[in-house]
């Protein structure tokens, strides 16, 4: 028997609870893992409560990402006692995932932990730190270079936002970091921003072009702020989108694009190639401060989960929460 957060939907309605569950529970895979830690990304906060559509399979263990140590594998890549971490692959949404002390999973899905990086750590950066990742490398393929100008991150508190501002920082760009709680201010500049904005100044509908501000964007917000950021965004610029926390609109106009030249990266993190993931998984390992990924760091236990859950949509969670499956 293990213990997970099971995610059920039936005559009784959509709810997710701390249960005691069986091995014979776990889905077919080619590897099994003992799991160290989760997290709790915005995604999982949709599936712990239902608010979106998340969870396509019931009854299903939740949980996008996990790190954990291999206990048993019919796969010839892996062996017991390997450490391992996984993100994505609709883990969490139509296959049982991390939010539970043991998962079974394809070995296709599965990448060893990096050199460097503990599964807590790992876990702390999870699939939003990853998905910042893969944001400042879209931008760095199309020439966003350190001093080519101010890079804007929204949703600066978040977990892509916070892991994308100490991340920039650390690569020698002047970060620019949009938030709604201008009160934490201290905590983003201690990340590495150099000047924080209020989230109003971008998230209200706005004009087809503004003053050029923006060499790079990485936006986790969508909506009128993802259509501001490309209006404002510099001439050549690239703007890397990932997120819909105001909403999964896009109300702008071409203009950016026809008259300046700007470049719109989608960023996906569930089915993005392997090769992209070791490249982004390598590039943390190297290049994130981790005093800085502890400092944006809060844990909480299994049972834990389920409230951060609802925090996370509030917009209550500041930087990352990583999850002890064993606490
Ligand atoms: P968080 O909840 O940790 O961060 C989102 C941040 O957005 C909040 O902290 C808040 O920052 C800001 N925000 C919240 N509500 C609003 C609003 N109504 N208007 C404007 N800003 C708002 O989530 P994550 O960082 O984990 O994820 C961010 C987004 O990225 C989510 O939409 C998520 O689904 C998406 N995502 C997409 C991935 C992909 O593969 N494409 C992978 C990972 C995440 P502040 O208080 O500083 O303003």
């Amino acid at each position: 028997m293990f213990k997970a957060i099971v995610i059920d939907k039936d005559e009784a309605g959509y709810r997710a609870g701390l249960k005691d569950v069986d091995d014979s529970a776990l889905p077919p895979g080619d590897v099994t893992v003992r799991v160290a830690y989760s997290t709790v990304n915005y995604k999982d906060g949709l599936a712990l409560t239902g608010k979106a559509p998340v969870v396509r399979k019931f009854p299903l263990h939740a949980g996008i990402d996990f790190a954990g140590t291999v206990e048993s594998s019919d796969d010839p890549r892996f062996e017991p006692g390997d450490a391992v971490l996984l993100n994505g692959f609709g883990v969490g949404e139509t296959h049982s995932g991390g939010l539970a002390q043991k998962a079974r999973v394809k070995a296709d899905w599965l990448l060893p932990l990096p050199a460097g990086l503990s599964a807590r750590q790992a876990m702390a950066i999870g699939t939003a730190g990853y998905t910042a990742m893969l944001c400042v490398m879209a931008l760095e393929r199309h020439g966003v270079a350190p001093g080519s100008g101010d890079v804007l991150v929204t949703g600066a508190n978040g977990g892509v936002g916070t892991i994308a501002i100490a991340l920039l920082s650390r690569l020698g760009h002047r970060v620019v970091a949009s938030t709604g709680r201008t009160n934490e201010a201290d905590f983003l500049k201690a990340l590495g921003a150099a000047e924080v904005i209020a989230r109003d100044e971008l998230s209200a509908p706005g004009k087809p072009l503004g003053k050029e501000r923006w060499a790079g964007v990485v936006d986790s917000v969508g909506s009128h702020t993802l259509a501001n950021a490309c209006a404002t965004t510099r001439y050549g610029g690239t703007v890397a989108a990932c997120g819909l926390a105001q909403g999964m609109d896009l109300p702008g106009s071409v203009a950016p694009f026809i008259l300046r030249g700007i470049t719109l990266c989608g960023i996906d993190s569930v089915m993005a190639p392997m090769a992209a993931r070791r490249a982004a998984w390598e590039r943390l390992a190297r290049d994130l401060d981790l005093a800085k990924l502890e400092a944006l760091t809060q844990e909480v236990s299994l049972e834990g989960a389920l409230q951060t859950g609802n925090d996370i949509l509030a917009g209550k969670v500041r930087g990352r929460v990583v999850v002890d499956v064993n606490a």
